[in-house]
């Protein structure tokens, strides 16, 4: 069986390092992705604040030695889901299983003067950058703010505001600063009220002003305010920007999506096209953007893959399930275990913050790049 995934973030890899495992031998599993390796969205965060060096956090492709799988860097042109067919930079690429993990592409330049007066951390190139820029930075007003629906990993921002309170304060411009975060949700997290009550107590507890259902329209750079989409201003000196997601153009020119991204069957993350799924941001299946949902549905299609190679049909199906790790701080992490897809409303449960939680996390990270790229990542990220 030829099986094709495009893209190598968190669900791609996932998919591949369980195919290898169970079929490796017979099947033939090829990889795409336009970039020369992988870093976990959290890294961004590590980096920008200076916890980690760039080189530490990047997870090079080339390193991929699993059976039965081939890594191709180039970028996909066009995709035929009827076909289950590719054109790349590198030629055209045919499938009898063809799985779509091409994430969420970033729009910077959507949001008026985000480019020009601010700073964005969801890219890897915007969050390295941004360690130069916190590290010259000696105080003032710091907005973090979210520019649009849906974005990556919703606890991420709140995540960032206490993260920078820490910075602040251990470079010793706490005191002449201010934090706000600019939100379009009611609270923090919404299917957990356990979460969003600690989070919102964790922000007063440290000064950081909220603001909830409330997105940044526009940056004015004349006046040095962030406009908010009920046109009130917020004066900053530092943007932090989380800017507008949209599915990478190839997937819309594919004739696959419906309002922007890839509706499939919430069960089977099959799309419309029998044999052709689509796995993690690019899908709107009904769970948040973040990683640990990509990977769980990652898993599910795996699982049909390999069922269907046996003659066989899978008996799981998919249920939303995630955990998500929360940085509070101060070397602190809590979980939120939710589930999306029950029938029921989602509702999370909070966990910690603890330190043995901030080691959990570190575990998780440390467990997929074992599992992904067969190398141990613990001795490194030990040493810094
Ligand atoms: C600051 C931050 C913190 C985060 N923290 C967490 C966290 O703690 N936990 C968590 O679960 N999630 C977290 N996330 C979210 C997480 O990173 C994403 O949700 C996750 O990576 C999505 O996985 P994916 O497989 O759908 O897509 P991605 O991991 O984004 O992978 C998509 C891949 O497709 C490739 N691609 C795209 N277009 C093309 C093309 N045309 N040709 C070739 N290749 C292409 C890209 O290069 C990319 O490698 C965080 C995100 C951010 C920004």
């Amino acid at each position: 069986m030829r099986i094709l995934i495009l893209g190598a973030g968190f669900g791609g890899l996932e998919l591949a390092a369980r195919l290898s495992e169970e079929i490796g031998s017979t099947a033939e599993i090829t990889v795409i992705d336009e970039k020369p390796g992988f870093v976990f969205g959290f890294s961004k965060l590590d980096v920008m604040f200076g916890k980690r060096t760039a080189e530490s956090v990047f997870h090079s492709y080339g390193a991929i030695e699993k059976p039965g799988v081939r890594f191709v860097q180039t970028t996909v042109r066009s995709i035929d889901p009827g076909r289950k067919s590719v054109v790349t930079d590198s030629g055209q690429f045919d499938a009898d299983r063809l799985v779509l993990a091409l994430g969420a592409d970033l729009d910077p330049s959507a949001t008026p003067g985000l480019v020009e007066f601010g700073h964005e951390f969801y890219t890897v190139p915007g969050a390295f950058a941004l360690r130069d820029v916190l590290e010259s930075f000696d105080g003032g007003n710091v907005v973090i703010g979210v520019t649009s629906t849906p974005f990556k990993c919703p606890p991420a921002p709140s995540e960032t505001a206490l993260l920078m309170h820490d910075y602040l304060t251990r470079t010793g411009h706490r005191s002449k600063s201010t934090i706000s975060l600019v939100m379009p949700l009611g609270v923090p997290i919404p299917p957990s009220p356990g979460a969003s009550a600690a989070l919102l107590e964790a922000f007063d507890q440290r000064g950081i002003d909220w603001h909830p259902e409330r997105t940044v329209t526009a940056l004015d750079g004349d006046r040095k305010v962030a406009v908010l989409n009920g046109g009130e201003t917020l004066p900053f000196d530092l943007f932090l920007g989380i800017p507008v997601h949209k599915a990478p153009s190839v997937v819309l020119e594919s004739g696959l999506t419906v309002d922007g991204w890839i509706p499939v069957n919430p069960r089977t993350l099959e799309t419309e096209f029998p044999g052709v799924y689509a796995v993690g941001d690019v899908t709107s299946v009904g769970t948040p953007k973040a990683g640990v949902f990509a990977e769980g549905q990652a898993s599910i299609v795996a699982d049909q893959i390999i069922a269907e190679s046996r003659n066989q049909s899978s008996a799981r199906s998919y249920e939303g399930r995630g955990i998500c790790y929360l940085e509070f701080g101060a070397g602190m992490v809590a979980t939120v275990d939710v589930t999306f897809l029950s029938g029921a409303a989602p509702v999370g449960e909070i966990q910690g913050p603890s330190t043995e939680l901030a080691a959990s996390k570190a575990e998780f990270g440390s467990s997929r790049i074992m599992r992904w790229f067969d190398r141990d990542w613990s001795q490194t990220i030990a040493s810094e």
